[in-house]
């Protein structure tokens, strides 16, 4: 930018506000058994004594593409590595969801020919001892979408336990909450399996009721999955596909393998194929290895193209991730997204968060909905370009949370949604230049802030309406974390949240363990920060130029804080539409409530207007934002 004379510059400021009292974020009775045993540290380690525990899930699965059923069988062998003796373990039933007279509060609602009586379990034991699931059991409680299994004899620390179910459960078809049927010979499967809920050393048991709202909060666990399927229909799925060379017509696996090396996009089933009919072999069943990752999900169709390539994602190894893209022919810009997501791949393993994409496998299904799971998304076709690379990176850059740090969706989904929105930002304004996501999350920020439902970002996501979680989780979310980029200052930012990243990675972090990694880090205490724009509820962004006054080259504004946010300063000024400077102050000259402050700026030019705030400082009301000089 050209400037003119700036000289910085003094600051002062009113404070119209005498006390302002000590506010810290909240730490729960929970959270403080957490700091006593030393599972984690006030500064936002993991403690000492940190532990989390897993699984290991053996599926086979049946899908009945024609009734639209799925039948599975599993053994688990659960790992209980906390200190406790365990007497109950729950186990999750997403699929109740859909169940006669379950609590549903869900972010897109139910179709009523898709209600059932829930998954039908067929059978459960418990190290080899048949489990009684009569009504009358004493063994058995079904809850909402959980299933508590009372153990005769407790789960010891440090020990494991196996359990086996048959179960089944008829598979929407008309509804789509993150999974569902795509089209008649189309599925995506995501939510699924009866999975072990966590019990962690902040919460115990997790015993929120999958409501369709928030998305998952997952143990970190191992996967051998077999997927059986009817003739003609292709699976992709989380993690390392075991048997391709005996699922694939030569041809297809000859052209597969070389993408899984290559730089180039191949189409390794094209249109004429799906006319041959020449895609798979007489084997039906898939089978897919999962290590260390917090869930497992598929798709399968009998007409979807598939476009393959690779990119390196980690320079210093050669480190490979294999890219593909699974779709229609009538999915509409999709043919575009091998390429969106491969530089998107490129960008998150290089740039933004800068960390080598930390699994060797994604697959983009064409989908409906825009959904994560570790190596596999779900995404619906946009005829928009801009949007169709927004949904798609977005969704794809969810590999670093909740994937890859365990975060809680189900209480915090604004960290992971908040950081996933962020994140990609330059990224996806590269691929698409219309596309400024900051600026839109500014507007959207702008607009809803205040409402009169808003409550505190805080808040437990299971708790929201859904009605504002995308608000909150997303747009409210983004903000906070630009805000705080400003504040902190772009490097240092990074610096804090990729060592937020390295401390956490394949572990459970809290809400405070993000604010304490922050605070500890930049050796800032940012408490003000937190209780702003995390523990307030609602919290209007307004700014206004209250007054100007000019001595000399010499011009003095007073800057009026409105509303209830701390929010950074910057005034610009403009010789006719010439841009001859601009000066700022950080969003922490306004804590201790203070409502006002003054800046000057010195030119030699004739300025003419004098304009507050930008496209991405949010402002609920613009109208005062702008001083024009008169000239003499
Ligand atoms: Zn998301």
């Amino acid at each position: 930018m050209k400037t003119v004379s700036v000289f910085c510059i003094t600051l002062l400021l009113t404070t119209l506000s005498f006390v302002a009292l000590a506010q810290h974020p909240t730490v729960s009775k929970n959270e403080a058994r957490a700091y006593e045993k030393g599972t984690r540290n006030f500064n936002g380690t993991p403690g000492a004594n940190y532990w989390q525990n897993s699984s290991d899930y053996f599926i086979q699965v049946s899908v009945d593409v024609k009734n639209k059923i799925l039948s599975g069988r599993e053994r688990i062998v659960y790992s209980n590595n906390s200190p406790d003796s365990l007497k109950t373990i729950v186990i999750r039933l997403y699929q109740d969801v859909f169940k006669k007279g379950v609590n549903r509060n869900s972010i897109v609602p139910v179709n009523p020919a898709d209600i059932h009586d829930g998954v039908r379990i067929a059978s459960l034991k418990v190290n080899n001892e048949d489990i009684d699931l009569s009504k009358s059991s004493q063994q058995v409680m079904r809850d909402g979408t959980l299933m508590y299994v009372f153990l005769s004899k407790k789960l010891a620390p440090k020990s494991t336990t196996e359990l086996q179910i048959e179960w089944s459960f008829d598979f929407p078809q008309h509804t789509l909450i993150r999974m569902g049927t795509i089209d008649s010979t189309s599925m995506f499967v995501g939510q699924w399996y009866p999975q072990i809920a966590v019990y962690d050393d902040v919460n115990r048991w997790d015993t929120r009721s999958y409501n369709g709202l928030a998305e998952f909060y997952n143990d970190f666990s191992n996967f051998e999955v077999e997927i059986s399927v009817p003739d003609q229909f292709m699976v992709w799925a989380t993690g390392d596909p075991l048997n391709l060379k005996d699922m694939l017509q030569p041809q297809i696996y000859s052209r597969y393998t070389n993408a899984c090396t290559s730089d180039e996009i191949h189409h390794v089933i094209a249109e004429e194929d799906i006319l041959n009919k020449k895609i798979t072999t007489q084997n039906h069943t898939w089978k897919y290895k999962a290590t260390n990752v917090s869930d497992f999900a598929f798709g399968v169709s009998d007409h979807y193209l598939w476009d393959v390539t690779s990119v390196i994602v980690d320079k210093s190894s050669g480190r490979r991730t294999v890219v593909g893209t699974a779709y229609n022919t009538t999915s509409v810009n999709f043919e575009k997204v091998i390429s969106i997501s491969r530089e998107t791949i490129r960008s998150l393993s290089e740039e933004m968060p800068g960390i080598p994409y930390p699994f060797p496998y994604l697959t983009v299904y064409a989908g409906d909905f825009g959904m994560e799971y570790p190596m596999i998304t779900n995404v619906g076709p946009d005829a928009e370009f801009g949007m169709t690379v927004y949904a798609n990176s977005h969704e794809i850059a969810h590999a670093y949370f909740p994937f890859l740090v365990g975060t809680n969706e189900t209480v915090v989904g604004w960290m992971d949604e908040g950081l996933t929105v962020y994140i990609p930002e330059n990224s996806q304004h590269n691929i698409a230049p219309e596309l400024n996501i900051g600026a839109y999350n500014t507007s959207a920020f702008s607009q809803y802030a205040g409402i009169q439902d808003e409550v505190a970002l805080i808040t437990p996501t299971q708790c929201l309406d859904a009605k504002i979680y995308f608000y909150l989780s997303y747009a409210k979310a983004e903000q906070a974390l630009r805000m705080l980029e400003m504040e902190l200052g772009h490097d240092l930012f990074k610096t804090c949240l990729l060592t937020f990243i390295e401390r956490w990675k394949y572990k459970h972090p809290t809400a405070l363990d993000f604010f304490h990694t922050f605070s500890d880090v930049s050796k800032r205490d940012l408490d003000w920060y937190w209780m702003a724009w995390y523990y307030q509820v609602g919290g209007i962004p307004d700014l206004a130029i209250k007054n100007v006054t000019k001595s000399g080259n010499k011009y003095t504004a007073v800057i009026e804080n409105k509303g209830q946010m701390p929010l950074p300063v910057l005034l610009t000024f403009y010789a006719n539409d010439k841009n001859t400077g601009n000066i700022t102050s950080a969003a922490s000259q306004w804590q201790g409530n203070k409502t006002e402050m003054t800046l000057t700026f010195e030119t030699t030019d004739a300025v003419t207007k004098i304009v507050l705030g930008s496209e991405t400082i949010p402002d609920t009301q613009p109208d005062d934002n702008e001083y024009l000089v008169k000239q003499k």
